[in-house]
């Protein structure tokens, strides 16, 4: 929604990653389609492996694409139509073409999008030349097909995001997790996009990156200008075009509001996170990549409750081997001294794809071959990779083992025979690890909730993945912001399952977390810890308003609106239990957290 002020303008969507960040916009028009040049970077001898790699797997992505496209639109189309695709196809598959590209990159060393732009655009130019009117029109079919390469090498958004030379506001239509991973995070002050949820992969990874974000912001793109200066609030959500002299120093002053209560939260770090009842609650940090946890450490975490391994498989051509993840597993449990780690195997599907992995093209993503699923249908040997790397570096510390989407007990059965195949290498090879190392599963389908008391006796702990849970739940696809509005933590089904899950662990004597993005929310923290959890895992950066609640609540009062909330006949009867006593106990988060200037 937008709303005219002069020529200032506002608009209101989701925040989802706090923050505020003043400056000029860069617009990104999607430029899948759009055949231009683009910039020639020189790659040493030695990335030329890479560099053809990368050039690789764009076509084989596009090839998927086009055959995609040729099916759905069988029927649709007249069969003649229909057959542009099948030029297309041609086009990716000349080898010719392909042969003289990789000459450009191995011997001229140009990067991959340029050598294929000069080599196609040979072709081009002979072609547009021809008397035939016929195949002068093929032209247009080869640029189609090389816009399509083109943009998928430069992650469709035709503008390198990851080398900005200035620093801006990224405004787009959407950012794909992956796009948003590789975001330099000295030049991108904040991002809006279009799409998306405060669930979606996206915005929890701005979080962890601590970009301030929107999502959701429909329509922003026609009315934002490259270079306009913008206002971005990503506490309650707007963005403010070309603001004012007066909004500027509003905004600023708030700017400097919330820079001194992180730093006043940055103060009680090394707080114990306990209620004045002693009960203690672990907070730990949700990691994607180890440039994380310098911040998480300074944030004061207890350890990491969620890796999410699949990160390192979404640059380009890129599959990390045993070594590569055994490397990475034993940095970090270097880097938090001896601190506690729990590593998530393959969560790849939904939302999160990888150009390498064979994971593209369902109709239902979040319903399909996701995660264990993907790993026990067509990926072991990346399966048996990962275990075995976690393995090898327990040997150097408190290292934890997690399995994501588990849906039945048959799945754990499995997970844990190839675990005991690994372990038996391990053996015979003589390494070391630990062979009581701790199993955990992710409780994010509805399946494992109503069967925890089953699965509760197979592990070591549960992690509740509150983004998957309520969306699978509710059915609510995460990432589509027109359902967004009913997307709620706070349902009492939701709370109802938790409190399910945690009587399952109880009788079992195992411990809890919760690492779904409701852990580093505070309009929650009381119905969590009402409810008995024993780790809170988040972005980092919410660890410290997140302990300061805790430590001014009383388990027994959170007990109390835990149980009221639960029996609450609305989602929003159940938030205002949480948010009164919220109010009551910690004013100041309220405050900073949820109100607009
Ligand atoms: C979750 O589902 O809550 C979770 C933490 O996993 P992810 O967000 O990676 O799906
Ligand atoms: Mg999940």
């Amino acid at each position: 929604m937008s709303v005219t002020h002069n020529i200032e303008k506002v608009f209101h969507a989701t925040a989802a990653s706090l923050g505020i960040a003043i400056g000029p916009a860069l617009v990104i028009r999607e430029l899948h389609k759009s055949y231009a040049e683009p910039e020639d970077k020189v790659i040493p001898p030695e990335d030329s492996d890479c560099e053809v790699e990368r050039f690789n797997v764009a076509l084989d992505q596009a090839r998927d694409e086009l055959e995609e496209l040729r099916v759905r639109i069988q029927g649709v189309l007249e069969e003649r139509e229909a057959n542009v695709f099948d030029a297309h196809l041609m086009i990716v598959d000349d080898k010719m073409l392909m042969d003289e590209v990789e000459d450009m990159i191995r011997r001229h060393h140009h990067c991959a999008e340029y050598s294929f732009f000069k080599v196609v655009d040979r072709y081009v130019t002979a072609i547009s030349v021809m008397p035939d009117p016929y195949i002068k029109e093929r032209a247009a079919d080869i640029k189609d097909v090389a816009s399509r390469v083109l943009g998928l090498m430069l992650n469709r958004q035709g503008v390198a995001l990851d080398k900005l030379t200035e620093k801006s506001i990224v405004i787009a239509h959407d950012l794909s997790p992956s796009a948003t991973a590789t975001l330099d995070r000295e030049k991108v002050l904040a991002f809006v996009i279009e799409t998306g949820s405060n669930t979606s992969h996206t915005a929890i990874l701005a979080r962890s990156m601590q970009i301030p974000a929107i999502v959701g912001a429909k329509g922003v793109m026609q009315d934002v200008e490259n270079g306009d200066l913008l206002i971005v609030d990503g506490f309650v959500g707007t963005v403010i075009v070309l603001p004012e002299g007066d909004t500027r120093k509003l905004y600023e002053a708030k700017a400097t509001r919330e820079e001194k209560f992180y730093v006043d939260l940055m103060r009680e770090s090394k707080l114990r996170s306990e209620t004045t009842d002693g009960f203690a609650v672990q907070l730990a940090a949700n990691l994607e990549s180890l440039d994380e946890v310098e911040s998480a450490i300074k944030f004061g975490m207890y350890g990491v409750g969620l890796f999410r391994t699949e990160y390192m498989y979404m640059t380009p051509g890129k599959r990390p081997g045993e070594e590569e993840l055994f490397n990475t597993f034993r940095k970090l449990i270097a880097e938090i001294n001896g601190k506690p780690v729990v590593i998530r195997t393959l969560d790849i599907g939904g939302d999160k794809l990888a150009d390498n992995l064979g994971v593209i093209n369902e109709t239902n993503p979040f319903l399909g071959l996701r995660a264990i699923r993907l790993c026990l249908k067509q990926e072991r040997q990346l399966l048996r990779e990962q275990i075995r790397a976690i393995l090898r570096a327990s040997a150097y510390g408190n290292l934890k083992i997690m399995f994501p989407m588990v849906s039945c007990s048959e799945e754990i059965v499995e997970l844990k025979s190839i675990m005991q195949e690994c372990m038996g290498q391990l053996d015979r090879e003589g390494r070391n690890f630990n062979k009581n190392i701790e199993v955990g599963i992710m409780i994010e389908t509805p399946a494992a909730v109503a069967v925890a008391d089953v699965l509760a006796e197979m592990v070591d702990f549960f992690s509740i993945g509150t983004n998957d849970l309520v969306q699978y739940t509710s059915a609510i696809d995460r990432d589509n912001e027109a359902v967004a509005y009913l997307y709620r933590p706070e349902h009492p089904a939701i709370l109802k399952m938790i409190n399910q899950v945690m009587e399952a662990a109880r009788n079992k004597g195992i411990w809890v977390s919760v690492c779904g993005e409701m852990a580093g929310d505070p309009r929650y923290t009381p119905l969590l810890v009402g409810l008995g959890v024993h780790e809170f895992s988040m972005n980092s950066v919410a660890i410290g308003a997140i302990r300061r609640i805790i430590r001014k609540l009383s388990l027994h009062e959170a007990e109390e609106v835990a149980k009221r909330a639960m029996a609450c006949r609305t989602s929003d009867d159940a938030l205002n239990e949480s948010l009164q006593l919220l109010a009551k106990i910690s004013p100041d988060i309220t405050e900073l957290a949820f109100k607009g200037i």
